[in-house]
């Protein structure tokens, strides 16, 4: 399963950039959802230049889609330190996306 360039949310169309570079953002952001410009930002690289796992990326993808569509729909969930539903919630679509094969097409 391939990241999109484009997706389609609600009617409304993210654009997805893959390679971001997060400068000067606080707590290295591994993806952004931006609502607003309707852009979904994936980083490539940690902070040592090490690049990241198709994995990991993917699953940050979901994990902004998540974002993208609670904006969208209005559903209350977001970070917490203590009951993060929404990285949890990302975590469990990406591994039934891989446990039933969607990551090899
Ligand atoms: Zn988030």
């Amino acid at each position: 399963m391939q990241i999109p360039e484009e997706l389609k949310v609600g009617g409304h169309i993210y654009e997805v950039i893959q390679n971001y570079k997060f400068v000067d953002h606080p707590g290295n952001p591994s993806g952004q959802c931006d609502s607003n410009l309707l852009r979904i930002k994936l980083a490539g690289h940690d902070l040592d230049g090490h690049e990241k796992s198709k994995s990991i990326i993917f699953q940050t993808f979901i994990h902004e889609v998540l974002h993208a569509l609670c904006i969208c729909y209005g559903i209350q969930m977001k970070h917490s330190d203590e009951n993060d539903e929404l990285d949890r919630l990302a975590e469990g679509i990406f591994a039934l996306l891989v446990d039933n094969g969607y990551m090899n097409k």
